[in-house]
């Protein structure tokens, strides 16, 4: 079935200055997965809850910024990032819904 990021241009805009909020397993899995350690990439927000970080360019810390911009954990990325866009800001935000 084809979804809203099908033909994602890979403009960052979703990844730039974006609260990307994790659970401890999807944490733990990108720990796993990255050889890196939560406290590296993530802050906890709550007792379960973490926040990925940010770069000093306002980009997540996973931001892959070359010619176009790509997810470097593309295939583990958090939940809220797999359903971009979902709400109508995010899909004002995203050049592909237009
Ligand atoms: S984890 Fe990947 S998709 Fe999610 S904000 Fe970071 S770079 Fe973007
Ligand atoms: S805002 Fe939309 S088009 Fe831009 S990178 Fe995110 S999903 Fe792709």
């Amino acid at each position: 079935m084809e979804t809203k990021t099908d033909n994602c241009q890979q403009c960052g805009s979703c990844c730039w200055r974006t609260t990307v909020f994790a659970t401890e397993k999807e944490i733990g899995l990108i720990a796993r997965m990255t050889g890196k350690k939560p406290e590296e990439f993530s802050s906890l927000e709550d007792d379960d809850l973490f926040k990925l970080k940010y770069r000093d360019t306002g980009y997540c810390i996973f931001l892959q910024e070359k010619e176009k911009f790509c997810c470097s954990i593309y295939e583990f990325r958090p939940d809220v990032c797999k359903s971009f866009p979902s709400d109508p800001e995010e899909i004002e935000l995203c050049p592909n819904t237009k």
